[in-house]
């Protein structure tokens, strides 16, 4: 096992990964801007080094600081977390060439996953179902955009295979839009990810977002830890997660998770990833692999018992993964509510002080942050300040501690949307279960 490990991130992952380490008995290192002196984790740390100002380009997105830091402080292993580097595989790749591990794939998948137009042909390759669309990227010519379109059937939506975030898509509905929306769409891709290829999908009217969690290490194991329900957002943005997914036929799931794992066997895959679906009428359909821990991961460690982000480090390690898929059980259910620092009506950012933090507890409650009475939000980064996850034996019983921990919650000084998420645990349909990925936003304009 490394004797230390440097982690390449900020905010709540940083105190998260710290806290795996911990308990796994290696040291670590944090590396932070400017901006993220006073976090927790920085106060906490075993080591801290500061790599750089405030914006990330010159610190969290900046390789040659990172590694510097990893060869003056003699850590054996890089953790980037999620966002900023996780997914780079040219940062990966550096990571091993400077002689430390990668706590993640290798770049072969990063970029093989990186790539929609790819990641989806190694899908339908390894007997993952897709949504239909095009088969592989759109051509020039305008003539045989249209004819792809016409087989697929509209409404289809244009997607960028650099893209992320939730950025780099169009909708579109006839014919006549079309040929403008791929050049559009092309031109944004290029400007935003530097690769302007485009692909097409069939547009799913009113799915949900199912994803599967899966683990890999270097000794040809794979397993999939159930599956999460991530159809609460906001623009692409996720805002509560659940596991398991609520009124999903249990086969129907197990056999998209069994080809998940049968798919990283087959591609090499190891350490954490993430299969994400959209499912519609009974069927799943492929949209893209994330190959890094996500932000959603605890619903998953609170049903599994099983700690994601120690087992990513063990893998690194070269351990064997001590479970076998018949091993793996889920009991209960958990919920997330990602809290962020901004204004619950308009959803601008809202950093700043915050002069009273005062977090929920009892029975089945977690709180992942890194905020704390006094502590100042940077305007920098992302707006998510914590998580709340909570587990019960039963969905109802999740609701109900999700309710009261939200009831419990003080923070003051800046704005969160902890509003939304009072209402929200309280809303008909969501206690009901399975709604779509465009019910939140039908509801807030419902709510205006
Ligand atoms: P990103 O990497 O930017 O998150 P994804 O491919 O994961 O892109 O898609 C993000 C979101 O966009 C999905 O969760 C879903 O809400 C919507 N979306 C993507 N593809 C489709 C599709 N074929 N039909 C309907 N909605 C889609």
């Amino acid at each position: 096992m490394f004797k230390k490990v440097l982690i390449a991130n900020r905010g709540e992952i940083a105190l998260r990964i710290q806290r795996a380490c911990r308990e796994l008995g290696i040291k670590s290192v944090v590396v932070y801007s400017e901006a993220d002196r006073e976090a927790k984790y920085v106060r906490l740390a075993d080591e801290a080094v500061c790599i750089g100002p405030a914006p990330s380009a010159q610190s969290y997105l900046s390789m040659p600081a990172i590694i510097a830091t990893a060869e003056v402080t003699d850590a054996e292993a890089i953790h980037p977390g999620y966002g900023f580097l996780s997914e780079n595989a040219d940062f990966a790749e550096r990571v091993e060439r400077s002689g430390f591990t990668f706590i993640g794939p290798t770049a072969d998948s990063i970029r093989l996953m990186g790539d929609k137009v790819s990641a989806k042909q190694a899908m339908i390759r390894a007997g993952v179902p897709c949504v239909p669309g095009s088969e592989g990227a759109l051509p020039e010519d305008p003539k045989e955009i249209i004819r792809i379109a016409r087989s697929v059937g509209y409404p289809v939506i244009i997607k960028a295979a650099g893209g992320g975030g939730g950025r780099g898509m169009r909708v579109v509905h006839t014919e006549a839009a079309l040929v403008h929306a791929v050049q559009t769409t092309r031109a944004e891709a290029g400007a935003a990810f530097g690769n302007p290829e485009v692909y097409m999908e069939k547009f799913l009217e009113n799915p949900r977002h199912v994803e599967i969690q899966v683990l890999a290490d270097t000794h040809k194991n794979a397993v999939w830890l159930g599956e999460r329900d991530c159809s609460m957002q906001r623009r692409h943005q996720k805002i509560i997660e659940e596991a398991p997914a609520p009124g999903i036929p249990r086969r129907l799931i197990e056999k998209v998770g069994d080809r998940c794992a049968a798919a990283c066997k087959k591609m090499g895959y190891r350490g954490a990833g993430t299969f994400e679906f959209l499912y519609e009428n009974g069927e799943f359909y492929f949209i893209e692999m994330n190959t890094r821990v996500q932000v959603e991961h605890p619903v998953t460690e609170l049903v599994t018992g099983i700690d994601i982000v120690q087992q990513q480090i063990k893998i690194a390690a070269g351990e064997k993964l001590p479970f076998t898929q018949r091993q793996i059980e889920m009991r209960g259910h958990a919920i997330e509510c990602r809290i962020n620092a901004e204004d619950p009506v308009k959803f601008v950012p809202s950093p700043g002080r915050i002069t009273m933090w005062h977090a929920p507890g009892g029975p089945g409650v977690r709180v992942d942050s890194h905020a704390y009475t006094n502590y100042f939000v940077p305007p920098n980064y992302d707006s998510m300040i914590g998580k709340i996850i909570v587990h019960g034996d039963t969905r109802e019983q999740a609701l109900a501690r999700m309710r009261i921990a939200l009831s419990e919650t003080v923070v003051e000084g800046i704005q969160t949307n902890i509003p939304l998420h009072r209402e929200l645990m309280a809303d008909a349909k969501f206690i009901e279960g399975g709604t779509s990925i465009h019910y939140l936003e039908g509801w807030m304009a419902a709510h205006k």
